[in-house]
């Protein structure tokens, strides 16, 4: 394991594509035609194994109310825990953690904190364009455990997905003399370089009843690699009708023609296997190889879009991503804005790693640079690639 969280949810999803989706690879049309691939061919419905737990619903756990969103971004801690092979007690420590930071929501932080320089703040703010269930403005902190881009904890693009995040803590956690048996006060103090640890005891009956409800599913999530795709969720609920950036990287090729036909997507290059999410809440039509091979990087000989997920988000308007390393969403599947969907990869009619991505309305693909920028989304920002 990288010991990352894309380096998880890549080791999954690759063997999950060794197994299921090679033999549903379907010979395409020679050329750059990419654009006819027969996708209502491949959308042949499937059996959909797990689902992702982001979209659980809520409970009330040692007095407190949960929401739904609060019990997947739990379920992810948890699962991150199990699937690493640390005990219970890992999570234990992770949920009262992230329950004091940030009652279990993915913060992002628009840099307001008088503490930053606007330079930071700028930084800080770009988290605003990562799925994020709720806001915060203590220095430079997001996500569940509040962490710290300026202390070293990763970029704010790494820091916004919440299997990096839990990563990142149990990293440390693991560092941590005896953290198995030590009190937890002192375990989280260690890791958040807190000076308030005593806080985080307060929420000790609700991190290990949380812990005993969702151990289960992630013990069995991790003891089947093949089905922890979809079960290592870093999905975020995000407010029906939300966009996200899918991807972060450079544009590189815009839509319009190219090459004497139609590009009908915008590139987004970032670095192999850099996560790719669903720009807004939908279901999956496509995850799948539509090229004659997708275990390797393909070629411009090479016809169609490599491993391809499409999403349908309803109203005649869908997305696909195209040229995925690996994908780690099954067709059926519903997922919302900003679920981890597959890594930039070159397989298919590609020359190098990216994120070819289109906006298709009523089946005809638009440019998704204005549609992203009337939903608030600048694909030519700069971003933490
Ligand atoms: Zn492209």
């Amino acid at each position: 394991m990288s010991g990352t969280a894309e380096g998880l949810a890549q080791a999954y999803a690759t063997r999950w594509l060794w197994k299921a989706a090679v033999p549903i690879a379907l010979p395409v049309l020679a050329g750059l035609t990419v654009l006819l691939v027969p996708l209502a061919v491949l959308a042949a419905p499937e059996a959909v194994s797990s689902a992702c737990s982001t979209g659980g619903t809520g409970a009330t756990v040692a007095g407190i109310e949960l929401d739904a969103v609060q019990m997947g971004q739990a379920q992810t801690i948890v699962n991150v825990a199990a699937a690493r092979g640390l005990g219970p007690y890992a999570a234990v420590v992770a949920l009262a953690t992230a329950y004091q930071e940030s009652r279990i929501r993915m913060l992002a932080n628009d840099g307001s904190s008088s503490e930053l320089t606007a330079e930071q703040a700028a930084v800080t703010a770009t988290s605003l364009q990562y799925a994020h269930d709720g806001l915060g403005s203590d220095h430079d902190s997001v996500n569940t455990f509040q962490q710290r881009w300026i202390a070293g904890w990763g970029t704010p693009v790494q820091l916004m997905d919440p299997v990096y995040a839990a990563e990142a803590f149990y990293d440390r956690l693991v560092e941590v003399p005896n953290w198995q048996t030590i009190p937890l006060t002192r375990a989280a103090q260690v890791v958040q370089v807190s000076a308030y640890g005593s806080a985080y005891a307060r929420w000790e009956p609700l991190a290990r009843e949380l812990t005993t409800m969702l151990w289960p599913a992630a013990q069995s999530t991790a003891a089947n690699p093949g089905g922890a795709v979809s079960g290592v969720c870093p999905g975020l609920a995000v407010p029906a009708g939300s966009w996200v950036r899918p991807s972060t990287g450079t544009v590189t090729s815009g839509y319009g023609p190219r090459w004497g036909t139609l590009h009908a997507g915008v590139d987004i290059a970032g670095p192999r296997n850099t996560p790719v999410y669903a720009a807004s809440g939908g279901t999956v039509t496509t995850a799948a190889c539509t090229s004659a091979y997708c275990d390797r990087d393909g070629s411009l000989n090479l016809a169609g879009y490599g491993n391809l997920v499409e999403l349908d988000h309803g109203a005649g308007v869908v997305t696909r991503y195209a040229h995925l390393s690996g994908y780690t969403v099954m067709p059926g599947q519903q997922v919302p804005a900003g679920a981890l969907i597959g890594f930039q990869g070159s397989t298919g009619n590609s020359t190098g790693v990216h994120l070819h991505f289109e906006v298709r309305v009523d089946g005809a693909p638009i440019d998704p640079v204005p549609w992203l920028a009337d939903r608030g989304i600048d694909l030519h920002a700069p971003n933490p690639a």
